[in-house]
């Protein structure tokens, strides 16, 4: 099924078998997968995909998998894209849509990645593997790990979101909080991987998880019939996403499924760790280091992506812009949303309304103009951050229940 050849250095297009595990290039580069578009363009029809699975597997020819029996598949991707006519109307845009990521397995877009760089695993014989992670990635690696009969080891910030945690403790992952940031994560899966064994699936460090998460751009072109929109607002913290997509629209064109002009690409960040934003605004094409990185949007939380020149890149290329908003509007614009649309986002997602609503007000966005916000995650998994926007007295029911629980 896959149209697979290789993998290749994101910077300098050296080419490796894809047949064997391999993290970075030997410059230390992002490897990208790379595939036989022309094969997959003479064998493969856009109109076959109206019988394929209702999960981004629907993609298989240019997802990086060889077998269908190393496929861990747990529903994802495939999701709601919907109209926003409420809020749109209260923004002054008649074409607003939101692609709502937030209703995959386990509450995020990460399930993308993740089940495609299980998946991989599993294919390759890979019995552990481990990441750093600011709160989603780990939750999904602990789920499809589990659902592979795989050994994940998990380090996050010991401030993540509480249902991170949760989440990772009850998929049976090995999970290590650390007094620091992802960067201070990754570093330690970094240091132990050789002694332990394990495979190193930190953002960026293997080549499989952006596969899974470019099938956000299929998607988004397959629902809008294969009209791009104008602009699409993602927000960026490793940026994965954004590259991904931008290495769909690229396929896209080479199987001859779209054409016309690219959207403008739109990264998204918080006022509390903004170096993609800093970068841009400065002309630089790497970002600094962002100290003291604090934001409720745990996956903005990324003091340096690896991938920066690639973010900054694409965004240039595409027109777009780069624009970071404070939590408080972020949550604002997240409660709005929920209210005109019944759609509760991520903190992440919600960032991406009152960016929106900036980028109008500026003008830098037309009102008539077809606008794609891309929430990546679910409201739900934000206990603590939007318990601040409201709180509650103590004693309610849910402390009721806890005291139902007796600890072991
Ligand atoms: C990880 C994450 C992001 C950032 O994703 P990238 O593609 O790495 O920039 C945004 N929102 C949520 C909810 C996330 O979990």
């Amino acid at each position: 099924m896959t149209t697979r050849t290789h993998l290749e250095c994101s910077r300098t297009g050296e080419k490796y078998p894809i047949e064997e595990a391999r993290n970075l290039s030997a410059s230390g580069a992002p490897l990208l997968v790379r595939y036989d578009l022309q094969a997959a363009r003479r064998n493969w029809n856009r109109e076959w995909l109206a019988s394929g699975p209702r999960s981004m597997w629907r993609y298989a020819p240019i997802l990086p998998v060889a077998k269908p029996s190393s496929i861990t598949s747990l529903g994802e991707g495939w999701t709601p894209l919907v109209r926003l006519n409420r809020l749109g109307k209260d923004l002054g845009a008649a074409n607003l849509w939101l692609k709502d990521d937030g209703v995959n397995p386990t509450g995020s877009f990460k399930a993308r990645g993740l089940s495609c760089a299980i998946s991989m695993c599993r294919e390759l014989g890979i019995t552990k593997v481990a990441l750093g992670s600011a709160g989603n990635a780990a939750s999904a690696a602990a789920a499809y790990a589990a659902a592979a009969g795989i050994e994940a080891h998990i380090f996050m910030p010991n401030d993540v979101p509480q249902s991170n945690y949760l989440e990772c403790q009850a998929f049976g992952a090995r999970v290590t909080l650390v007094d620091g940031l992802i960067s201070d994560c990754g570093r330690i899966v970094a240091e132990r991987k050789a002694a332990e064994g394990w495979f190193e699936i930190n953002t960026l460090k293997e080549p499989y998880r952006i596969e899974g998460k470019k099938t956000m751009g299929y998607e988004v072109a397959e629902q809008l019939q294969w009209r791009l929109p104008d602009a699409i607002l993602y927000p960026a913290g490793g940026g994965v996403g954004l590259i991904g997509m931008w290495k769909a629209f690229e396929e896209l064109e080479a199987l001859g499924w779209i054409t016309g002009p690219r959207p403008k690409m739109i990264a998204v960040q918080a006022e509390g760790c903004a170096p993609v934003v800093k970068a841009f605004n400065e002309g630089k094409d790497h970002c600094e280091f962002w100290p003291d990185a604090m934001t409720v949007s745990s996956g903005l939380r990324v003091p340096k992506p690896l991938g920066d020149f690639l973010i900054l890149d694409i965004v240039r290329q595409s027109g777009g812009t780069c624009i970071a908003v404070s939590d408080r509007a972020a949550l604002e614009a997240g409660a709005r949303l929920a209210r005109l649309e019944g759609v509760f986002a991520a903190p992440e997602g919600a960032a991406c309304v009152a960016a929106a609503e900036k980028l109008l007000a500026s003008g830098f966005l037309q009102p008539d103009a077809r606008i794609l916000l891309y929430n990546t995650g679910a409201g739900l998994k934000y206990i603590e951050a939007w318990s601040a926007l409201f709180p509650r007295m103590p004693g309610g029911p849910a402390d009721k229940l806890g005291g139902l629980i007796t600890p072991r």
